[in-house]
């Protein structure tokens, strides 16, 4: 079967879906393998380590292509690049770009969206959103460590005592954890909040402090997510958060709501309480934001001399291995579904993953999420 990897805009995405270690995965398994020239040039992998890639001059995959491997959605031009009866295998973003969809359909792609693998135990090597939340959890901790006028860790010299700093990490799925990992590493004092109760044990095996604020009845949804807290809750959750940011120099915020907007959880009024020089970064900036003020890919300094960094997908500071594990698991999927005898793949429609990913078949819209 014949698969192409696209280039990425090197403007907005220096990752790219196929790297030399899965290229020669996907060879074993009979792929014949093209992409443009340069694909990886943005992660640091040259051409040459490509080895068995067939390089394109064209940026739009040969007819003959029946797999498709791409990092962002597809431009409506990249479409109609396609051909024909294609597999795509791509972030789709598709609660948020809906126009795509029946583009796709049009086109008779099928669109295995990667955002919406499962959360199963099968199905975690080829979660692409955990793989890059655990990137940029550990992200977010050095750019606070660069933006802070302070160290992190304690250090006793000659001249006196340097206090650790205090980090606050709002939310501790796979980037909050990641990011209370790496605090610690750094020598920083760490606590945590989530809203999920389960959390509490893997925030203390860290060796943070998980912060206790009584909201209720909260819990998570069968697919692992955070349920929407109502109004009340959200306002004694700020309450109880209040003090921890206003004596934290760093607090990272990770909380998201798959699908929908996230909350905002550190107000303006909370964030006039911390000190000046204190650094929010807000990891959930892309998705309406969790700190007041925040805006995407820009960092906002308030008057009080607090800055709020709105970067979003951090584990593109991170390239290489940001595609390294992207590629594998996008290259776990194709094994997984790959047929060795006839070395096709092949997208049971009964299968758990395939009827969670696959938005568009054989000219619909199939997704039950997005078919009208
Ligand atoms: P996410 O990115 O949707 O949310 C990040 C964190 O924010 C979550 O821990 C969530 O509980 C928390 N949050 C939401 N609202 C909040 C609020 N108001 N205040 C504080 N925190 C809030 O979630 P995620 O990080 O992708 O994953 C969450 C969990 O799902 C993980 O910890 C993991 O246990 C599970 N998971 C399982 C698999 C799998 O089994 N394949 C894969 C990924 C994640």
């Amino acid at each position: 079967m014949h698969c192409f990897t696209y280039r990425e805009d090197p403007d907005q995405e220096p990752r790219v879906a196929l790297t030399p270690g899965t290229a020669a995965r996907l060879k074993r398994l009979g792929c014949a393998l093209y992409a443009p020239t340069g694909v990886g040039s943005q992660s640091h992998f040259p051409d040459e380590q490509y080895v068995g890639v067939t390089f394109l001059q064209s940026t739009t995959p040969p007819p003959e292509a029946r797999i498709l491997l791409k990092i962002q959605p597809p431009t409506p031009d990249e479409i109609a690049g396609m051909p024909k009866g294609a597999t795509l295998l791509s972030l789709l973003d598709p609660f948020r770009r809906k126009e795509l969809l029946p583009l796709l359909a049009e086109r008779n792609i099928n669109a295995i969206c990667l955002e919406m693998i499962p959360r199963s135990t099968l199905a975690q090597k080829m979660d692409v959103l955990s793989s890059q939340a655990n990137l940029a959890g550990y992200a977010a901790v050095l750019q606070a460590a660069r933006e802070i006028p302070t160290i992190l860790p304690m250090m006793t010299t000659p001249a006196g005592t340097l206090q650790p700093a205090r980090v606050f990490v709002i939310g501790a799925g796979v980037a909050g954890l990641q990011a209370i990992a790496t605090a610690k590493r750094l020598g920083a004092r760490v606590e945590a909040f989530d809203t999920r109760p389960v959390v509490e044990e893997q925030v203390k095996s860290l060796g943070a402090k998980f912060v206790k604020i009584d909201l209720g009845n909260t819990g998570q949804t069968h697919q692992g997510y955070a349920k929407e807290l109502t109004e009340e809750q959200i306002s004694r959750q700020r309450e109880g958060m209040k003090k921890i940011c206003g004596q934290s120099q760093i607090v990272i915020t990770t909380a998201k709501l798959f699908g929908r907007p996230s909350p905002i959880l550190v107000t303006s009024e909370m964030i006039a309480a911390m000190q000046p020089g204190s650094v929010i970064v807000d990891l959930a900036a892309e998705t309406g934001g969790n700190v007041e003020g925040s805006r995407p890919n820009e960092n906002v300094r308030t008057a009080n001399g607090v800055l709020i960094c709105g970067t979003t997908a951090l584990e593109r500071t991170v390239p290489q291995h940001a595609s390294e594990m992207f590629a594998s698991n996008v290259a776990h999927f194709l094994e997984h579904f790959w047929n060795t005898e006839t070395q096709s793949l092949e997208l049971p429609e009964d299968d758990e993953i395939i009827r969670a990913t696959v938005l568009t078949k054989n000219g619909q819209v199939v997704h039950p999420a997005f078919s009208t």
